[in-house]
């Protein structure tokens, strides 16, 4: 006889977010937590968060440059972490071209 039920669903991807970049939507955990902070002269920049252990408001992107790009583009780091549109946003681009290898 086959019992035990159990009430984990199959499709266990957790809390979905938003990719500011392409504006599509994905597992938190498959997208980068990018913050606003300081870079390292001390002005105001986009830093990425790849443990999404910073604190404050954070967005969400999918580490791609073609989603960084795109973010850059329509300055929506800005709009989504309620900074200036002009903010340096190179911290996350370093990150990604330094990671970034196509799969
Ligand atoms: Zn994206």
């Amino acid at each position: 006889m086959l019992v035990a039920r159990r009430t984990t669903s199959p499709p266990n991807v957790g809390p979905v977010r938003t990719c500011v970049g392409c504006r599509g939507q994905a597992a938190k955990r498959e997208l980068l937590r990018v913050t606003a902070g300081s870079g390292t002269d001390g002005q105001p920049a986009v830093l990425p968060d790849p443990r999404a252990t910073a604190p404050g408001r954070g967005a969400h992107l999918h580490p791609t440059i073609e989603c960084y790009d795109l973010a850059v583009r329509r300055k929506a780091f800005g709009r989504a972490l309620r900074v200036s549109p002009g903010i340096c946003t190179e911290p996350v681009g370093d990150y990604l071209s330094s990671r970034g290898r196509p799969r």
